[in-house]
């Protein structure tokens, strides 16, 4: 399934880029209107899994924003962002019809973790899924199983935290030093091979006796995931 879309309705720039860049990096699609009644239209698209709604807006304010988009579309879960932060403006929130509320300023990881309990709460596939998958591989986070072509490979515990990376960031290069830092938590230190010793043994586990290949060298890079 294809990463979940967001709308982000903010007149605030530096707010809604923030917001923006941080959803992007967790692998969400995004899209930003800039006031109320470009929201408003874009909204009503209903190609959106989740909207985050600012509240003080130009043309039309964030509640009328929001009770215009329930009239079309109950089921949307909308998130509202604001400044106010009373009881009142709580309540006139949630009576327009939005699911939950976040007073500015606030944390991206707090608001993050909504946007997914939402999403999840929708049924969501990407996000209730600990499946990783690539052409025929498959990677259980939960059992910590890997398969491909349904036949059954077993890593040792070091060999799937360097796959799973690697799966987490597949169609991106990664560099040693990154796979250092976050799969051993040591600095790279060009004296050590260990990384190349490793994406070797999972070569021979995963990729030797398949077809396509999905672990490729970047000469002067790092290594990239990716089916072709
Ligand atoms: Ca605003």
């Amino acid at each position: 399934m294809d990463n979940p879309q967001i709308l982000i309705i903010e007149d605030e720039k530096r707010v809604a880029s923030f917001i923006r860049k941080g959803l992007e990096e967790d692998g969400f699609h995004v899209e930003v209107a800039y006031d109320g009644l470009m929201g408003k239209k874009m909204a009503l698209s209903s190609k959106y899994d989740l909207i985050i709604l600012d509240i003080n807006l130009p043309q039309i304010n964030g509640y009328e924003v929001c009770k215009e988009i329930r009239n079309h579309n109950s089921s949307i879960p909308i998130i509202m962002l604001t400044a106010l932060g009373t009881m009142e403006d709580k309540l006139e929130g949630f009576d327009s019809g939005s699911d939950d509320y976040i007073v500015k300023p606030f944390e991206f990881k707090e608001l993050l973790a909504r946007v997914k309990v939402f999403l999840k709460r929708s049924g969501n596939d990407m996000l209730n899924s600990n499946i990783l998958k690539m052409a025929d591989l498959e990677m259980n986070i939960d059992s910590k199983t890997v398969s491909r072509a349904g036949k059954q490979i077993d890593l040792s515990a070091k060999e799937f935290q360097l796959l799973e990376f690697l799966m987490q960031h597949k169609n991106k290069v990664v560099s040693r030093a990154e796979i250092a830092e976050k799969v051993w938590e040591i600095t790279f230190d060009t004296g050590t091979n260990i990384i190349d010793v490793y994406v070797n043994f999972l070569r021979n586990k995963i990729d030797k006796n398949f077809s396509p290949k999905l672990i490729h060298t970047n000469f002067g890079m790092g290594y990239i995931m990716k089916e072709a």
